[in-house]
């Protein structure tokens, strides 16, 4: 396994995310010692039971204390006070990364507070499931995912180098990226699908003279897997859409136009419309299995 990558690693947060992280760089020997934060008392308790990490505290300021790395794994509306406790006891030449789904909002939120000689490594590993909390976490999570990592422009390469092997060596393949465009690219791929999805199964148990058991009695006819999706946790949706506001209002506008036209195609019985644009999405779907991502 040869010696871990890096000396002391903290993790602030123990979620789903954070949890897989602390499997993986156990599973590979990639850190030396594991430090967690969690806000609750419950999730401390779990992760120790778990034997997720090496020591736990109840302070983020505690976990970061001497730590080489630093993964903020909350939800993205929590960054800027996490930045806040975290900065007086960063260790010179630390690396700061996170994991959240959203990038522009993080180099906004938490960069302002990161005291010089600590080097910001935004990031975000593209793969997820709709459950939370330290039980849900496993080390494979990441592997042939992409990880997406967002360095502000004059960030030590050997740090942004550094980072790139720990997801590598988690499993995954690794993509330098602007933070708006990022953001712009999750909010088609990710952001969109999940408002949609909170859309339909509203939408769908609100219907009247449609009872909720038939919704779930016949669910198996496509509505299920919005279910999945519509599952995922509530506080870290709520805080995607509120911090990548700007690229899913501009997605959900164009979306809303294409509905439109598919509206009308049904409408005036333009099969031709309806069967073309199936079958480019067909396509897509085949796509996307052959670059392994489904
Ligand atoms: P999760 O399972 O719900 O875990 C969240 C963790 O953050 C828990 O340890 C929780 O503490 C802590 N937390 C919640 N609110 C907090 C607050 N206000 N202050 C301090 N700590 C707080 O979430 P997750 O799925 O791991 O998501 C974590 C991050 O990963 C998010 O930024 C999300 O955008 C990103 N992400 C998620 C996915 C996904 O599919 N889920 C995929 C990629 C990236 P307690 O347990 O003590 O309450």
């Amino acid at each position: 396994m040869g010696a871990p990558l890096f000396d002391r690693v903290a993790l602030i947060g123990i979620g789903l995310i954070g949890s897989s992280l602390a499997h993986v760089l156990r599973q590979r020997g990639l850190a030396g010692h594991i430090a967690g934060h969690a806000r609750s008392r419950r999730t401390r308790d779990k992760a120790v039971e778990l034997g997720l990490v090496d020591s736990i505290h109840d302070r983020p300021a505690g976990a970061v204390g001497g730590a080489d790395l630093v993964i903020i794994c909350v939800p993205v509306g929590a960054y800027a006070e996490v930045a806040q406790a975290i900065a007086p006891a960063l260790a010179q030449g630390a690396i700061v990364s996170d994991v959240g789904s959203v990038k522009q909002a993080v180099v906004r939120d938490v960069g302002p507070y990161l005291p010089d000689g600590v080097h910001f490594v935004p990031g975000h590993p593209v793969a997820g499931t709709e459950h939370s909390g330290p039980e849900s976490g496993f080390a494979e999570l990441f592997v042939d995912r992409w990880c997406i990592l967002t360095p502000p422009p004059g960030t030590d390469p050997a740090a942004v180098e550094k980072l790139s092997l720990l997801w590598r060596r988690c499993g995954s393949q690794v993509e330098i990226m602007e933070p708006a465009h990022h953001d712009a690219v999750l909010a088609i791929t990710s952001h969109l699908p999940h408002l949609i999805a909170y859309t339909i199964v509203g939408t769908a148990t609100d219907l009247e003279g449609t009872t909720q058991k038939e919704v779930i009695k016949f669910s198996a006819g496509g509505f299920r897997d919005f279910t999945r999706i519509a599952a995922s946790d509530p506080v870290m949706w709520r805080d995607v859409f509120l911090n990548n506001r700007e690229a899913v209002l501009e997605m959900l506008g164009r979306f809303t136009e294409d509905l439109t036209a598919l509206q009308r195609a049904i409408r005036w019985g333009e099969g031709d419309k309806l069967e073309a644009l199936f079958t480019r999405t067909r396509a897509i779907r085949r796509g996307i299995i052959d670059a392994k991502q489904a």
